[in-house]
C-alpha cells in the first residue's frame, strides 16, 4: 500500500451510538435528545445524527436554521429543535422543513404567532434564560410575555428550554441558582415538557433532568467536567504521519521564529498536520510544559511553532525509535482529547469544532 502524507481522523459511530446508550441510562426517565450543532461538533453531522437516530435518538438541536434544514435533509422524521430560534422572516422556512424554533423573543413569539394564524398552529419551544445571559426570556421578560393576552393562541407550546452555565463544575453555586430560577419559570409559563440539562446538567442528578436532557459533548467521548476520566468512550481519534526524521545538534533550531533551539544532540520527526488543519498555533511553545502527543503510547513533546502543514515532535531517545509513514496520535486513545484541550488552554468542544477538512475521514 501507497504511504499516505495525510493526516487521518477517525470517528468510530459505534461508540457513539454506545454512549447515546449510556447517556440514556445516565439521564433517567427523561427523554434523551442529541446537540449536533456545529456540524456534529466538527465530526460531521451527515454521518453524526443518521447514526444517533439509529441508536434510537429522536429529537435533536441545532443553532441555525441553515444547521436545521441541512439536517432535516439527512433525518425525513427525527423532531428537530433549532437554539436560535426564528430570524425575523423566516417562519416559513421552519414550516416548510419542519423544524422547531426555540424562540427567544417576544418578537419572535408575535411573528411565530401571526404565522401560525395565517398557516395553521406549528410547534414551538420557549427557551428560557435562569442566569446564563446569553438566549431566551428572563424574569422580566416572562413577566412581559405573561402580560400579553391571548400569546399563546394559534400556536403549540411543546417544550420550555434552559441552560446550565456552570454544570461543568458540580460544585458550582449556580447550578441550583439556575434549577431554581428554571423551576420559578415554569411555575408561571404556561404547562409544557421541560427541558434544562445539557451533558455536565445530566451527571448532577435527576432534579436536573425534567422531561428531556440534551447531550452533546458526551456523546463524542468528551468529558462534561474538563477531566478526561470522566469520559465516556472516546469516538475521535486523530493522527498524522511523521515525513521525516532528522538529527539536530546543540544550536540548532526549529521551525518559523527559530524559538526553539536545541541544547545537545536531538531526533525530531516533522509530522504531517499544522494550524491549516485546525491544531491551534498557540499550541507551540508552551513552557515549562510543552504540547505532548503520543507515537506508539509513548509520549512526545511539540516543538517549536506550528506550520500550516506541519509540526515538529521531540523523538530524542525514545525507546521504540519510530520510522517515517508512523503516526502520531494527536488525540484518541494514547492521549485522551481532554488532556490535550487541558495542556493547549482549551476545551475539548473547541478542539473538535476547529477540526479542519483536509483529513482522510473515516467512519467506522
Ligand atoms: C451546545 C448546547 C448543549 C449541549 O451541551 P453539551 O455540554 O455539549 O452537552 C445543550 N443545550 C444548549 C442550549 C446548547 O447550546
Amino acid at each position: 500500500m501507497a504511504a499516505s502524507d495525510q493526516a487521518e481522523l477517525t470517528i468510530d459511530l459505534a461508540a457513539l451510538a454506545a454512549n447515546y446508550k449510556t447517556m440514556q441510562k445516565n439521564a433517567g426517565q427523561a427523554a434523551t435528545s442529541a446537540v449536533v450543532k456545529a456540524d456534529g461538533y466538527g465530526l460531521g453531522m451527515a454521518q453524526i445524527a443518521p447514526a444517533l437516530f439509529d441508536a434510537g435518538c429522536t429529537t435533536f438541536w441545532v443553532a441555525q436554521l441553515n444547521e436545521g434544514i441541512s439536517l432535516r435533509g439527512l433525518l425525513p422524521d427525527a423532531v428537530i429543535y433549532v437554539l436560535n430560534g426564528v430570524p425575523s422572516g423566516t417562519a416559513a422556512q421552519f414550516e416548510a422543513h419542519d423544524l422547531r424554533p426555540c424562540l427567544i423573543t417576544l418578537a419572535q413569539v408575535e411573528e411565530w404567532q401571526s404565522h401560525c394564524q395565517a398557516s395553521k398552529p406549528l410547534l414551538a419551544a420557549l427557551f428560557v434564560d435562569s442566569g446564563f445571559n446569553r438566549l431566551g426570556f428572563g424574569e422580566i421578560e416572562i413577566a412581559e410575555l405573561m402580560a400579553q393576552p391571548n400569546i399563546f393562541e394559534g400556536w403549540e407550546l411543546c417544550l420550555i428550554a434552559s441552560h446550565l452555565a456552570c454544570a461543568d463544575d458540580p460544585t458550582h453555586p449556580m447550578n441550583g441558582a439556575q434549577l431554581e430560577r428554571f423551576r420559578n419559570a415554569l411555575a408561571v409559563l404556561p404547562k409544557a415538557p421541560a427541558s434544562l440539562a445539557n451533558s455536565g446538567g445530566i451527571m448532577l442528578g435527576a432534579d436536573y433532568h425534567f422531561d428531556m436532557v440534551r447531550t452533546g459533548t458526551m456523546l463524542y467521548g468528551c468529558s462534561a467536567t474538563a477531566k478526561e476520566e470522566d469520559a465516556l468512550t472516546p469516538i475521535a481519534y486523530l493522527r498524522a504521519p511523521l515525513l521525516q526524521i532528522r538529527q539536530l545538534s546543540a544550536g540548532d533550531s526549529i521551525g518559523y521564529g527559530a524559538t526553539f533551539t536545541a541544547s545537545g544532540e536531538m531526533t525530531i520527526g516533522i509530522a504531517s498536520l499544522g494550524y491549516g488543519d485546525g491544531l491551534s498555533r498557540h499550541f507551540g511553545n508552551q513552557s515549562p510544559s510543552p504540547i505532548r502527543f503520543t507515537i506508539d503510547a509513548q509520549p512526545v513533546s511539540l516543538l517549536g511553532r506550528i506550520s500550516m502543514d506541519s509540526l515538529a515532535i521531540d523523538l530524542t531517545n525514545l525507546p521504540k525509535m519510530p520510522s517515517v509513514g508512523d503516526m502520531v496520535e494527536i488525540f484518541g486513545h494514547d492521549n485522551p482529547i481532554d488532556r490535550l484541550a487541558q495542556q493547549g488552554n482549551t476545551i475539548s468542544y473547541e478542539l473538535l469544532t476547529s477540526l479542519g477538512s483536509r483529513y482522510n475521514r473515516i467512519y467506522k
